[in-house]
């Protein structure tokens, strides 16, 4: 483990992403049509033959048939492999920016050189929950107005899990993030439910909050609400002005800026506070 190189883990986290991205792909086609996710087993579409695991492969398998399925030879959308590439760049991103900021620079030498420090592991796999979480919070979101228990309630589980790889979040600091994260949005979302006599604030944002809490620790998890608000605020303001000759009921899910705003403000969350201090208070 001590000697393998960060390009070899690097491969490692493409392949993993895009194994995501290939469930996701099962996922997208299976959930609308009401088919289980697991039962029947992986088959053609079109002609419903078993299709040979080998095929399955995330990326391989469509390039092994240059786009064509083995059994009836019908075209197979592009869409699948350049979604699975991505999730895999995606994967390749939380390792990479864990390691370069863990090393304070980038270098050729930061490839070669083997992953040491734990504190790394536990903010790569963090980041790889965050990032590949995103897409399905923002789908999800947008088509259904509600938010997956596996990446919200899943997102506290997994905080849990990583704080206790040491050198980042560490458990008490996740358990507190998961409680005031999540608590603290439910009781904003209580008062403003009273003040404005209407659903303010659905519960799925609540137990996001509460994931990102665990993750990311109390301040990640503020900094991701305020500038999930701020996002929410740019962009809801013109499209509230373009909806409102409609019904005026244009409702816009919160969770997609929460999805957002968190990696981002995992990653520069620190550099962006300061530099708001430095704005404010002067030097
Ligand atoms: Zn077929």
């Amino acid at each position: 483990m001590e000697e393998i190189p960060l390009w070899y883990w690097l491969l490692v986290f493409f392949a993993l992403g895009a194994c995501v991205g290939s469930f996701y792909n099962v996922i997208v086609y299976r959930m609308p049509r009401g088919i289980s996710l697991i039962n029947p087993p992986s088959h053609c579409p079109l002609c419903k033959k078993h299709i040979p695991i080998r095929y399955n492969l995330p990326i391989v398998g469509w390039l092994w048939l240059r786009g064509k399925s083995a059994c009836c030879h019908q075209p197979i959308s592009i869409i699948y492999p350049i979604g699975e590439a991505l999730c895999g760049l995606l994967g390749v991103l939380a390792l990479f920016s864990a390691a370069a900021m863990s090393a304070g620079s980038v270098s050729l030498e930061l490839f070669r050189a083997p992953v040491v420090e734990p504190a790394v592991w536990a903010f790569a796999l963090s980041m790889f929950w965050l990032l590949l979480g995103a897409y399905p919070v923002c789908a999800v979101d947008c088509k259904y107005k509600l938010i997956p228990d596996s990446i919200s309630v899943g997102g506290i589980v997994a905080g849990l899990l990583i704080s206790f790889i040491p050198g980042g979040v560490t458990p008490l600091q996740s358990l507190l993030g998961a409680a005031v994260a999540g608590g603290g949005l439910y009781l904003m979302g209580w008062t403003a439910t009273k003040l404005l006599k209407k659903d303010a604030m659905g519960f799925g944002d609540v137990k996001l909050l509460a994931g990102y809490g665990a993750l990311m620790g109390v301040t990640g998890a503020v900094e991701t609400l305020i500038v999930a608000a701020l996002l929410g605020i740019i962009v809801m303001v013109p499209y509230g002005k373009l909806r409102k000759s409609d019904d005026g009921s244009g409702q816009i899910p919160f969770g997609p800026f929460l999805a957002v705003a968190a990696p981002l403000m995992y990653l520069w969350g620190e550099q962006l506070f300061n530099l708001y201090v430095t704005f404010v208070f002067g030097e």
